[in-house]
């Protein structure tokens, strides 16, 4: 039989990349060729910086017109439009030219906010998938918004004490649900794509859709929508901490950001066991300074030692002098500051008591995944939600409060630590969690295991319809 041949395409961003790569290994490892897409830029960064040689697996990369790819200061609609545009018609000449050469494509699977990929399948009769990597609960959430619910959540967004049941999901408060929602909001043009999303599944015949998540973390909402098929094949991290098909496979393999050398690791080992408070708002998220001298106070007030993750300024741009935190030589006697670690690594190593994090659902599920107890500090987008399941549903963490200038202060910071990583009942009981969801996220993807069968059924079905 003819090795069936997919096309995974993702959105050039490291929150996307990162599960999308590892959609594309664990696929590989199933017998299926993959060839894997993203902006030009961004595979150029990702094979300067990492080393992902599966066999099986290619490269190739389409344009979005960035020569240096989006930063923060660029025109986002600017961007969106021409990685559409450019996206589209180089995306096409992928799918023609490996169509012409006899290597054309089984299917093609694509991540959030580049519907237009959809399009491109269509016109050239290849199906497509959506690979939807966020949680399920944000597709319901993006589900009842634009089903009928949109007008009752905007004109109550900025109302504090607002909050609404959904079939399947969690009360949500205001404050629990993305950020978008405010009209005001500068992100709020995010919404149209995921209209656009859900239309484009409406138009197909029994629309599947994978989601990065596992059954058993999100069973009620993944039961509750039955206008599509959704279901989890997650979680998407590297085989070596979960597992162990493939112990080479111990990150990510597409880091967007320069490969430091992991010496943190040797400070890690030196650590006591689950006494090191790890620190990191991902990949784009920049805090203010003085929020991060709120935190930086926070964390010299524990008197814990803590591995803090602050990235170089984008675009290469030079650190200035007011840019340095007041007691810089207070918390470098304490603790380690690294422009970017592989996460994964460190969230899988036992000194690691303790994660303060944005809550973007990749790290959020890491957390998950390696037991890790959580402080949660979202910024935006998708992070109040995530925040939300993993102090109510989950019960994995402590989320911290925002005064009323925005900022989370040191005493708060502390206060939510002490409560992660103190002796009290309340720290045993996220532990506790936090290991059962460990637990049952390594059931999920063992042979059998839910994840594991719903990924391999799709290919079957995907093989099928070839
Ligand atoms: N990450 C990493 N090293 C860091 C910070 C982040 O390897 O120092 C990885 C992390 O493991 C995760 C991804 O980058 O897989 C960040 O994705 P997430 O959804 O958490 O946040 P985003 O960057 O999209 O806001």
């Amino acid at each position: 039989m003819v090795q069936p041949h997919f096309l995974l395409i993702t959105f050039p961003a490291q929150g996307h990349i990162n599960p999308c790569l590892q959609l594309a290994k664990r696929l590989v490892s199933i017998g299926v060729r993959v060839t894997f897409s993203t902006s030009d830029s961004a595979i150029r960064r990702m094979k300067k910086n990492s080393t992902t040689h599966a066999q099986g697996l290619s490269f190739a990369a389409f344009s979005d017109g960035y020569e240096n790819g989006y930063t923060s200061k660029d025109d986002i609609n600017h961007y969106r439009a021409e990685l559409e545009r450019l996206g589209s018609i180089t995306l096409s000449d992928i799918i023609a030219s490996s169509t012409k050469e006899g290597n054309g494509f089984t299917c093609i699977v694509y991540s959030i906010l580049i519907p237009w990929v959809a399009k491109v399948g269509k016109a050239h009769n290849i199906p497509t998938t959506l690979f939807w990597n966020q949680t399920a609960t944000m597709f319901g959430i993006y589900y009842y918004y634009f089903k009928g619910y949109g007008d009752i959540i905007r004109n109550n967004m900025e109302d504090p004490s607002f909050s609404i049941s959904l079939p399947g999901l969690p009360e949500l408060s205001s404050r629990d649900l993305p950020s978008f929602f405010i009209p005001s909001n500068q992100y709020a043009f995010a919404l149209p794509a995921f209209k656009e999303q859900l239309d484009i599944l409406d138009e197909e015949t029994n629309p599947k859709v994978l989601v990065n998540t596992y059954d058993k973390l999100e069973s009620e909402v993944l039961k509750a929508i039955h206008e599509y098929n959704i279901v989890g094949i997650g979680p998407l991290i590297p085989s070596a901490f979960l597992d162990g098909k493939d112990p080479s496979d111990t990150s990510f393999g597409g880091d967007l950001f320069r490969g430091y050398p992991n010496e943190y690791m040797e400070w890690l080992n030196a650590q006591p066991k689950s006494s090191v408070i790890y620190v990191s708002f991902g990949s784009l998220s920049v805090l203010s300074k003085p929020q991060m001298e709120e935190l930086a106070r926070g964390l010299i007030d524990t008197g814990r030692p803590f591995l803090w993750v602050i990235r170089a300024k984008e675009g290469g741009e030079e650190e200035k002098e007011e840019d340095n935190l007041s007691c810089k030589e207070e918390l470098e006697k304490q603790g380690k500051i690294v422009p970017w670690c592989t996460q994964v690594e460190v969230l899988s190593h036992p000194s690691v008591g303790c994660f303060v994090t944005h809550c973007g659902w990749n790290s959020t599920f890491e957390s998950l995944c390696f037991g890790v107890p959580t402080v949660t500090f979202p910024q935006w987008t998708d992070q109040a939600t995530n925040a939300k399941l993993v102090e109510d549903v989950w019960k994995t963490g402590v989320r911290v409060k925002f005064n009323e200038e925005g900022i989370v202060e040191g005493h708060e910071i502390k206060r939510c630590l002490e409560i992660v990583l103190g002796g009290e009942e309340k720290g045993k009981e996220l532990r506790r969690n936090a290991k059962k969801w460990k637990d049952l996220a390594r059931e999920a993807v063992k042979e059998g295991g839910s994840s594991n069968k719903n990924l391999h059924n799709f290919v079957d079905e995907m093989v099928k319809v070839w």
